[in-house]
């Protein structure tokens, strides 16, 4: 809908991109890429899976039945597109059910039924014997006449005869939308093919590409936890502030309550679980989720002065952030 070009180029243009722009279209984590983490970890250089819940939300993993985030813009899109035709198919039926029910009002409120009767009797009689009489008789007895006239008429001929869609027809008009709608979801899983098909014809730029990515998704991890420490300790700050008397009792005493008022890692908001490592600093009390404790080199950013931190684990000269190669 979107695009009006025809699928050929759309194909090359596809190539052409895959082979000129390396982040054109590179999210998808592929088993080349699962083999890269795991060589890192024989290793014991620093390794990105399991992704960070913000870090998935940029990645597809081309293997799971769902529709992930990133491809969700992509569908958002084309439900978009599709908004015109429902808006339209829904005006429309609203539109006949309005004159069916205004014609339908029409026929039950101005029907109208006539009925005529008339009857008449003419009837002479003549007395008499006489000659004349017989003539009168003969002659005027021919006028004698009676009738009786029913006339029954209605204006139903006239009225309009409004015929209401039944739910077959709606069904029927709506099932091109329903299947436009199914064709979208389905999509997504199709775009995922267009990767497969290329990284066959072109194995070696599909090794690139991947690298390219793996290597991306280390650089963006080592600025995150830099760039986050503003955020870091303002949520540190939160998740200690309101932490009152009452709140307190209440999370000793009830566990029902407990799992709303677990607090949450202040790196990426996960639930504080068991593992999860609390910085035993008095007055610090900040929650880490085992992962993301990994990544801050064991140092609570929180309580950690800024200088400290960045001649130590926040530095790109710690030989663990070697890129893949
Ligand atoms: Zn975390
Ligand atoms: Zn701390």
């Amino acid at each position: 809908m979107a695009h009006p070009e025809p699928p050929v180029h759309r194909c090359f243009s596809y190539m052409d991109s895959y082979n000129g722009d390396i982040r054109f279209d590179n999210v998808y984590i592929s088993t080349y890429f699962c083999q890269i983490d795991e060589r890192r970890r024989k290793l014991g250089k620093q390794t990105l899976l399991p992704l960070r819940k913000a870090e998935e939300k940029t990645v597809v993993f081309p293997f799971k039945p769902t529709i992930q985030a990133q491809e969700m813009k992509n569908l958002g899109k084309e439900l978009l597109g599709m908004l015109p035709i429902a808006l339209l198919l829904l005006l429309l039926c609203g539109l006949d059910w309005a004159l069916y029910s205004v014609f339908d009002t029409i026929r039950q409120h101005s029907f109208q039924q006539y009925s005529f009767r008339s009857s008449h009797k003419l009837e002479v009689k003549v007395g008499g014997d006489s000659m004349l009489a017989r003539l009168l008789r003969k002659t005027i007895g021919a006028l004698n006449t009676s009738s009786d006239t029913v006339v029954e008429s209605n204006n139903l001929p006239c009225l309009p005869q409004p015929v209401c869609m039944d739910a077959r027809a709606y069904w029927r008009a709506s099932l091109p939308i329903v299947l436009l709608v199914c064709l979208c979801l389905a999509q997504a899983f199709g775009y995922r093919l267009r990767r497969v098909i290329a990284a066959f014809y072109f194995p070696k730029r599909e090794k690139k590409r991947v690298l390219f990515l793996y290597n991306d998704l280390l650089r963006k991890r080592a600025a995150f936890t830099k760039l986050r420490r503003t955020l870091i300790i303002r949520r540190a700050q939160q998740q200690r502030g309101p932490r009152h008397h009452l709140v307190d009792t209440l999370h000793h005493r009830c566990p029902l309550v407990r799992r709303w008022l677990r607090r949450r890692c202040v790196v990426c908001q996960a639930p504080e679980t068991p593992e999860s490592y609390v910085c035993p600093t008095p007055e610090c009390d900040a929650v880490y989720c085992q992962s993301c404790w990994n990544d801050m080199k064991n140092l609570c950013p929180v309580c950690t002065p800024r200088e400290e931190l960045s001649s130590s684990a926040y530095s790109d000269s710690n030989d663990d952030l070697k890129y893949a190669e």
